[in-house]
């Protein structure tokens, strides 16, 4: 079959690789019928060292089952399932807490000889925990909001959930990208009214109103800071959805959080330390978030996703094929995509 493998920063290329086959009997075998770019993805394509030797990549698919291990129950041959960004058995006392990243017998995609989403088939280890079983067929014009349940809006979500996001509490996104678009969404599925969108690209900006974001915020920085504190009285909101991962938006997080309130971060952070003086300390802030336990969401999100009640695939801005992945990174990394959906 043939997959995508990262050589180094912007060298992305498609290759013929092994066929995958059952290993253990805990795992299936996956034809993927849709994959995508995440924005995590364009970490290592800026700045992987180059290696002779490429490895895979791409961490969300959902696919057709083709054949499933003598342990997996639930999960059939001809099944659409889509598979969370971290692969879990579901089972064990971190799953059952909901820290389906924690699994005790998980891991990551395209690592340690396990398959990548952006190819044409994956080995599932831990299938019947990892993958979840979707009531639709193969060519349902729900396939780009389904995929998005495999990352970019259960992050999202997660940032929502764990900011403590409810009708009573105001929201400030930082970051017009995918999984801040996301976070907007799942802002206004909470039952937020205001919901403050801090980002400068119009065309994701006027998604992210359609998503339920009441104010835009294109300022960055000190005067970004100044605008939402106009917004709201000049306290800041409740909550604070930091979806970047780079210092700038930590910093302003901190500065339109409001006093007892609540930042959370889901950008991979690209920075070692956060702002934790006596201020902060002051002004009674909690700082939460991280990897978003992905397959804790997926059941619960679902069903308002089948009912077309939220449109998460709104996000993908662009379609390509494998042979086109290479383009499609370049277009996420130069942000003419949004985020780009791989149709194998
Ligand atoms: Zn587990």
């Amino acid at each position: 079959m043939r997959a995508t493998l990262i050589y180094g920063a912007g060298d992305v290329r498609i290759e013929d690789v092994p066929d995958p086959v059952l290993q253990d009997p805990t795992d299936a075998i996956v034809r993927v019928v849709r994959s995508c770019i995440c924005g995590s993805d364009l970490w290592p394509y800026g700045s992987r060292a180059a290696t002779a030797e490429g490895g895979r990549i791409g961490h969300e698919f959902l696919g057709v089952v083709e054949d499933v291990g003598a342990d997996v129950a639930g999960i059939r041959r001809g099944d659409l399932v889509v598979a969370p960004f971290v692969w879990a058995d579901n089972t064990c006392d971190f799953c059952r807490e909901g820290l389906q990243t924690s699994c005790r017998h998980g891991g990551l995609w395209a690592r340690d000889g396990i398959d990548g989403g952006q190819g044409e088939a994956v080995r599932v280890p831990q299938a019947q925990g990892t993958l979840v079983k979707l009531p639709v067929g193969p060519d349902s014009a729900l396939l780009p909001a389904l995929l998005s349940l495999s990352d970019v809006f259960p992050t999202g979500h997660h940032c929502a959930v764990t900011a403590g996001v409810n009708p009573r509490t105001t929201v400030t996104v930082i970051g017009d990208g995918a999984v801040g678009l996301s976070a907007v969404l799942a802002a206004k599925r909470l039952g937020a009214e205001q919901i403050i969108l801090m980002g400068r690209h119009k065309d994701r900006t006027d998604l992210g109103r359609e998503f339920g974001a009441t104010d835009v915020v294109a300022e960055r920085g000190e005067e970004g800071v100044a605008r939402v504190r106009e917004l709201t009285g000049g306290d800041g909101t409740h909550t604070v959805l930091e979806c970047v991962g780079l210092k700038p938006a930590i910093e302003t997080a901190f500065g339109v959080v409001r006093d007892g309130g609540t930042v959370s971060r889901v950008g991979a952070p690209q920075y070692p330390d956060v702002p934790a003086d006596f201020g902060v300390f002051s002004r009674n802030i909690t700082l939460t978030g991280g990897v978003a336990p992905a397959r804790a969401y997926i059941e619960q999100l679902l069903p308002d996703v089948l009912e077309g009640r939220v449109q998460p695939g709104k996000v993908f801005d662009r379609t390509v094929t494998l042979d086109e992945v290479p383009d499609g990174y370049r277009a996420m990394a130069d942000r003419s995509a949004l985020k780009v959906l791989i149709q194998p």
